[in-house]
Parts: structure tokens; C-alpha cells; sequence
């Protein structure tokens, strides 16, 4: 997958329109979540906001504080227990959806595999 922002709508774009299939957890004027299609651990979620204006999670945190802190209290909500948040920010660091999201991670996780 490559940079979706130069090829019109990201993936999450399409997921918000309901042009393709997710599944869907949460949803709100402003965000959605569905579950990750190729899951890396027991729960793992996205928590995406639906404006595609923001690439990453310090753009989102400039442009839309208020917004960002809804997406960590909708996470801390959908983990239902203890969980990582985890925002990749940039292609060396694994992103390849350039629509800011939240990982949710969560289910039983190990010490020490943070940056497997
Ligand atoms: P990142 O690598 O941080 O940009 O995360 C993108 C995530 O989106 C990956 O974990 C993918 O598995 C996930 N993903 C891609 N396409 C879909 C989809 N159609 N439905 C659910 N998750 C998806």
C-alpha cells in the first residue's frame, strides 16, 4: 500500500463512506472505528477521525487538539482495559494509510515488543 493522499481518497475515506466493507466498532459525527483487517494483537482497533485533513497525529495535534483528545478517550473506551495507543508517523515508521489513526492494541500484550 503507498501513499494514499496523492490517490484520492484514503482508505478510510472509502471505510467512512461505506464504500467498502469494515468492521465497524464505534461511531460519531467526528470519528469512527472498525477493527484492523490484519490484526497484530488479540484487540486491535482503529480509531480514525473522519476528516481526512490531517496526515498524522501532530498535525492532528496542532490543527485539532480537541479532536485528538476525543480519539485517546474513544480508545480508552474501546480497550476496556489496559491498551497501547499507537499512531505510526511516517512510511519509516510503518505508516502506510497517510489519514491520521490510532492503533488500538490491547487483549494480553508482552513486555518488549514495542517496536517489533
Ligand atoms: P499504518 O500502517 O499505521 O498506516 O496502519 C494502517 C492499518 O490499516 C494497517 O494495520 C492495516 O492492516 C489496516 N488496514 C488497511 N486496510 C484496511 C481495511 N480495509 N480495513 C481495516 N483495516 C485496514
Amino acid at each position: 500500500m503507498g501513499d494514499m493522499s496523492t490517490d484520492g481518497p484514503t482508505i478510510f475515506e472509502r471505510i467512512v463512506a461505506r464504500e467498502i466493507p469494515a468492521d465497524i466498532v464505534f461511531e460519531s459525527d467526528s470519528l469512527i472505528a472498525f477493527r484492523d483487517i490484519a490484526p497484530q494483537a488479540p484487540v486491535h482497533i482503529l480509531v480514525v477521525p473522519k476528516t481526512a485533513q490531517y496526515r498524522n497525529v501532530a498535525e492532528l495535534a496542532a490543527g485539532d487538539p480537541a479532536l485528538l483528545a476525543e480519539l485517546v478517550a474513544v480508545a480508552a473506551r474501546l480497550a476496556d482495559g489496559d491498551y497501547r495507543l499507537v499512531f505510526n508517523s511516517g512510511a519509516d515508521a510503518g505508516q502506510t494509510v497517510f489519514h491520521v489513526h490510532g492503533h488500538i492494541l490491547a487483549g494480553g500484550l508482552e513486555e518488549g515488543t514495542l517496536a517489533k
